[in-house]
């Protein structure tokens, strides 16, 4: 009893102090309401949200900035403007879930374009080989997220794509290991059905995409189960009403998985 007694006054001691913190970063560096207002009119599942969602969205970004370090780089500069924008599209995944899921990683790396990292890997039989992809973002493992900021300023002109969802979906992906498309579920969530509506899905799509037919998903998600997990993530949150459509299981899970109701 008295342990029970000890451990929730911990508790709430603990949340007393994290929100006397959020509360104090929030008054040191509070993101002025002109730049708030641009944010939301340049990212439109934040600008879908109700007030009281747009409030934590907002606390949230402002956490994000205080916690994450966001480095331009290659001669890029970003403004208040351009910080706040990014963050507000970086918190829309958690905003159910708390910053606590980005937790593990510290750096946010920007490029002015699609980057090209040049990466060099020996095969099985000792042979070395050296890779060059065009990439828009990218997401390590307990590393940083680096972005193109030409394709994050392109968030909204491509219908369903958000180059930061995507990449913060990564992250969340790789909290319980290599990013395969299974993010760790909420308690009251099911791992077979997870398995069994994802890999359905993408069997039929597959199927689809053989046949010549017109996807309704970016073709980028067949790459792999973690680019169908993170491409169906900036559906979600881009194109909701398309992905219930076309996808509802798999936009059901993602509902259950993200705690969100975009549509
Ligand atoms: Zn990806």
């Amino acid at each position: 009893m008295l342990l029970i007694c000890d451990s929730l006054q911990q508790v709430a001691m603990f949340d007393k102090i994290r929100n006397w913190r959020v509360r104090r970063i929030v008054a040191r560096h509070p993101i002025a309401e002109s730049l708030w207002r641009d944010a939301l009119r340049r990212c439109s599942p934040a600008r879908r949200l109700g007030a009281s969602d747009q409030a934590t969205l907002r606390v949230l970004a402002t956490l994000f900035l205080d916690r994450k370090s966001v480095e331009p780089v290659e001669g890029l500069h970003l403004d208040d403007a351009d910080l706040v924008l990014l963050a507000t599209h970086a918190c829309v995944p958690v905003l159910k879930l708390g910053l606590d899921w980005y937790d593990g990683w510290h750096s946010v790396i920007v490029y002015p374009g699609a980057f090209n990292p040049r990466r060099q890997h020996t095969d099985a039989a000792g042979v070395v080989h050296q890779t060059s992809t065009v990439l828009a973002g990218e997401a390590w493992g307990r590393g940083p997220v680096i972005l193109s900021w030409a394709d994050v300023l392109n968030i909204g002109q491509k219908p369903w794509h958000n180059v930061v969802v995507h990449e913060m979906a990564h992250k969340l992906d790789m909290l319980n290991g290599d990013a395969n498309g299974f993010p760790p579920l909420h308690r009251r969530m099911n791992r077979r059905t997870w398995s069994q509506v994802f890999s359905g899905a993408w069997d039929r799509l597959k199927e689809e995409q053989r046949n010549g037919a017109d996807l309704p998903i970016d073709p980028y998600a067949l790459e792999s189960p973690a680019e169908f997990f993170a491409v169906a993530s900036e559906q979600f949150f881009e194109a909701p009403a398309a992905l219930r459509q076309h996808l509802p299981e798999v936009y059901r899970q993602l509902e259950l998985f993200y705690r969100q109701q975009p549509f």
